[in-house]
């Protein structure tokens, strides 16, 4: 059991590290790799939504599909997350091993797929209550077990008070928006600058086109842009404009200016240029939002 426990802790430090290097979304195929441990395999998620790897006695992880495009997981007002059983079994192992993960206090991983087969990972996640009449567990974020050492027995770990697991949960979903907005506008732009078509994800962002307003639900894709650094800072301080034809229009004062290459490439040259759109239509950036957003353009 203490071996299980040490083996849950480095696939938290695993995640962890890809995280520190930039990561923000998990490939299907690199998760079922999962990574070697004492020359071990573990693996972090597998065909089934509750994943046990193997010789494990309580599930590793949990994971939600992408299951409409507005709804990236099943979030309560109580700042929990619902998680639905495996089938309508109570007894099913893998809904045992959720009670049992519950009763105790094992931390998992909960994997929200973010795309086709690419998925945010939250962690450390605890099972606070069971519904086996609605066929059903509650999930929160428990930062208590977020920095543990090998060898720690779980009898040391004082759990964190509620109110900080609910101000603690909030804050990693919305960070988990925030990223998957930038994952998911980038990935639409098959990772290009919508205006220079620059191809470096680390010199990209996701820009608004309207102002971040979305609280709930999946961030909207079509009202942004994947833009490079520099585009990104020109858009927002209205250096450069994009009509609901998507067209780039250069504010008058910039295309008078003399100065060097960056200037005159990056920026004058794009007047009555035609932006880079995503392929599928629900993902090109939305006129209306174009539009309003092209009079403050005008207007600067
Ligand atoms: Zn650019």
């Amino acid at each position: 059991m203490l071996e299980e426990l040490d083996m849950r802790l480095a696939a938290f430090r695993w995640l962890a590290e890809k995280e520190a290097s930039g990561r923000a979304a998990f490939s299907g195929r690199e998760l079922a790799e999962g990574f070697l441990y004492k020359n071990r395999r573990i693996t972090l998620k597998g065909q089934t939504g509750i994943w046990f790897p193997q010789g494990f006695s309580m599930p590793i992880s949990i994971t939600t599909r992408l299951n409409g495009p507005y709804k990236l997981d099943s979030f309560n007002s109580d700042r929990t997350w619902t998680y639905a059983y495996r089938g309508t079994d109570p007894d099913h192992r893998d809904n045992r091993g959720l009670r049992e993960a519950m009763r105790t206090r094992t931390p998992l991983i909960y994997f929200i797929e973010i795309y086709n087969h690419f998925y945010q990972a939250v962690w450390p996640l605890i099972i606070i209550q069971d519904f086996p009449n609605s066929l059903c567990v509650k999930a929160m974020v428990e930062p208590a077990y977020k920095d543990l050492r090998p060898g720690f027995l779980m009898a040391d770990v004082i759990e964190s008070p509620m109110d900080v697991r609910r101000y603690v949960t909030v804050e990693t979903r919305r960070r988990l928006h925030q990223n998957a907005f930038r994952e998911l506008v980038i990935h639409a732009y098959d990772e290009h600058c919508a205006i220079c078509n620059l191809h470096h994800p680390g010199l990209l962002d996701a820009a608004h086109i309207i102002g971040d307003t979305e609280e709930e639900g999946i961030p909207i894709i079509n009202n942004g842009l994947s833009l490079c650094k520099i585009h990104h800072a020109a858009y927002d301080q209205n250096f450069i404009g994009i009509d609901q034809d998507y067209l780039v229009h250069v504010r008058s004062d910039i295309l008078e200016e003399r100065d060097g290459p960056m200037l005159k490439h990056g920026l004058q040259e794009l007047e009555g240029w035609n932006i880079r759109t995503p392929q599928r239509r629900s993902d090109k950036p939305d006129p209306g939002r174009l539009a309003q957003r092209f009079k403050a353009f005008l207007s600067a």
